[in-house]
């Protein structure tokens, strides 16, 4: 909202934070302008943070969405232009004077903000965004954590339980899924993982088995009560594969297909969304908001790790995501050490770190016979792994309030 007092009486009479040296008022481009006699705080934070202070004055901060900061010696003209961009994007200005600095504080839903128009504009100097630019994902909207349901049976991810999903990288054939898939069951999984359809960076490499391994793994359903969790890689596969499907994984290559991510939103199946390998924790969210404005609320993040200059891993895993997830967002977070890492020997100790920085849970490659594998043996564990792993975990889970 512009300053749009009339009257010094008007203006003088509004209540102003003692702190903010108000040297007086000032008639700017048809308004009243309250004016500073100290010069404005040059960083980001700093001016945010004066911008508020001043906001709440007239209980205004709570809309507060960006920053607009002229240039030393701006014209009124610059000004009125700045303001006249915010009102065609649907938001509320409000003008704040300074004796060194004018800016802008732009106030309303900040999903109609254009950053990069307002930076265009002649004499801004910089646009300092508020809010993140996500918010059905944020904890604007939804404080409490997303519980996920998955499956028939109960299970749920993001609650106070840990919970795990484990399974081969591919279904190679019924039998080793079978097997795989009764042995998780019995140490405690919730789920089973397995592809059936393959992102392959090698054209002539095993691609899976397509709607047969859909097959196997819905029979692993019935004989286990597992959720089936298996990779949608394009939108013509989401029907076909959300029949078979308890969740519908997006892998770490397809984190930015935003029509497919359009596709598994007009779903009701619950979406495990991996981290694109060089995403920002910003184009994670951003991701997860499509699917949730496509109107699936079922969103489950997946860290498993990034490229980085390391070679010795087949990823960095970056757990530091985790925790600032839960700070930025309502949706609960699960950790890949396998894809995370490339090595069986480092599947359990970032395993435990992961629950032990507040994931929701895991998922884990498994296979009967890891030197067979058809895909990723060298990073997968035995099923003998996975249950001494399974009971490892419990101490760390206990340990952070957490159950398994
Ligand atoms: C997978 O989970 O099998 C997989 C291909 O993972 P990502 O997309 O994380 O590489
Ligand atoms: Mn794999």
């Amino acid at each position: 909202m512009s300053e749009t007092l009339t009257t010094f009486e008007q203006a003088v009479s509004r209540p102003i934070c003692p702190r903010m040296g108000v040297a007086g008022m000032r008639w700017f481009s048809g308004r009243w302008a309250f004016e500073y006699s100290r010069m404005l705080p040059v960083s980001n934070q700093g001016l945010v943070d004066f911008v508020k202070l001043h906001l709440s004055a007239s209980n205004q901060a709570e809309g507060l969405v960006m920053v607009v900061v002229m240039r030393p010696g701006c014209k009124p003209e610059h000004v009125e232009h700045v303001v006249k961009l915010l009102r065609e994007m649907g938001l509320q200005d409000h003008v704040i004077v300074g004796t060194d600095r004018t800016v802008v504080a732009a106030l309303g839903d900040k999903r109609t903000l254009d950053k990069s128009a307002i930076e265009l504009a002649p004499m801004v100097e910089k646009c300092v965004p508020i809010l993140a630019p996500f918010k059905l994902a944020s904890k604007e909207v939804k404080i409490e954590p997303s519980v996920v349901p998955i499956g028939q049976h109960g299970a749920t991810l993001g609650g106070s339980k840990v919970g795990l999903i484990a399974g081969p990288c591919s279904v190679e054939d019924r039998e080793m899924l079978l097997e795989t898939a009764h042995a998780v069951s019995e140490a405690g999984a919730i789920g089973l993982r397995g592809g059936a359809f393959k992102p392959r960076t090698n054209p002539y490499s095993f691609q899976g088995l397509g709607e047969r391994g859909l097959e196997i793994m819905a029979e692993a359903r019935e004989r286990t009560g597992l959720a089936v969790v298996t990779e949608v890689m394009s939108v013509p596969q989401v029907e076909l594969i959300a029949r078979y499907a308890d969740v519908l994984q997006i892998g770490t290559r397809n984190m930015q297909n935003f029509n497919l991510l359009d596709a598994v939103g007009q779903t009701d199946r619950p979406v495990l969304l991996k981290r694109g390998m060089s995403a920002t924790l910003e184009e994670f969210l951003l991701a997860a908001e499509y699917v949730i404005n496509a109107g699936n609320n079922k969103v489950i993040l997946c860290e498993r790790g990034i490229r980085t200059h390391e070679t010795y891993v087949r990823n960095t895993l970056a757990l530091g995501i985790v925790p600032a997830i839960k700070r930025e967002s309502h949706l609960p977070i699960i950790v890949d050490p396998s894809h995370g890492t490339g090595h069986a020997y480092l599947v359990a100790p970032m395993s435990k770190a992961a629950i032990a920085c507040g994931a929701d849970g895991l998922i884990v490659e498994v296979h009967p016979n890891p030197e067979r594998a058809m895909t990723d043996g060298a990073q997968s564990i035995t099923p003998a792994e996975f249950g001494r792993l399974m009971r490892e975990l419990q101490a760390v889970a206990v340990a952070v309030g957490r159950d398994i």
